[in-house]
């Protein structure tokens, strides 16, 4: 193809017991998907669920057994860490039902909804879209995807962050709001999903900032942990 400068190259995250990348399309990510994040940021807790997106190449594949550096990104003061359970789809489809929701699942990934919360906060309080406190370079670190297969019951995975060795989050995925089956059905009803599509589902409490020289640890029993060190 002749085009006008080189394209950009696709991004891929390998999959765990392979040597098969998976190609990212889109990422999806659900707001305030745990009762308790959801009253920490000042809500019921049973508000219907929400989407936004970070672009495809915000990804940062934090490889297993080494500590990725993570750029601390420009115009914040409070970069914050979500740890969330990411759901790689691995075939689309759109007005998805609950009951076929998990057929299209390819696999799990632990990943990090990396978050300017003062910019987001500043867009949320003049009614402005968030994507310069959400969507900004180097938002999306995950670990290696796990075929669904191979991840167990991933619904009653413990799901857990580490700041420089001190437990900041620790949850399950069973306390998610809206479940995975109910969310991919969610959001395929608002856009059709596609195989590589990434939905990043939600945080629980502990919500909190980091600087440079941080480290985070994020596990979700069943995948591959992630270590990254803030720069
Ligand atoms: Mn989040």
């Amino acid at each position: 193809m002749n085009t006008v400068f080189p394209p950009a190259p696709s991004v891929t995250v390998p999959v765990v017991g392979t040597n098969a990348q998976f190609p990212v399309h889109r990422i999806y990510c659900v707001g305030r998907n745990y009762v308790d994040h959801a009253q920490e940021m000042g809500h019921t807790g049973r508000e219907p669920p929400f989407f936004f997106m970070k672009p495809a190449d915000a990804v940062v594949v934090a490889a297993p057994g080494c500590v990725t550096p993570l750029p601390y990104p420009g115009l914040t003061k409070n970069l914050h860490y979500e740890i969330e359970l990411v759901v790689a789809i691995g075939t689309g489809g759109k007005n998805i039902s609950v009951k076929q929701a998990e057929s299209h699942i390819f696999g799990y990934a632990v990943g990090l909804d990396m978050t300017r919360r003062d910019l987001q906060n500043d867009m949320k309080a003049q009614g402005r879209p968030w994507c310069i406190g959400k969507g900004f370079d180097h938002s999306a670190p995950m670990g290696l995807i796990t075929p669904k297969e191979a991840a167990g019951d991933i619904s009653h995975a413990a799901i857990s962050l580490q700041v420089n060795n001190v437990l900041r989050q620790n949850s399950t995925v069973e306390q998610l709001i809206w479940n995975m089956a109910e969310t991919i059905a969610e959001l395929s009803a608002a856009w059709e999903l596609q195989p590589g599509d990434l939905i990043y589902s939600g945080t629980p409490a502990g919500v909190g900032a980091v600087v440079p020289g941080d480290t985070l640890k994020g596990c979700i029993s069943g995948l591959t942990d992630i270590a990254l060190k803030v720069v």
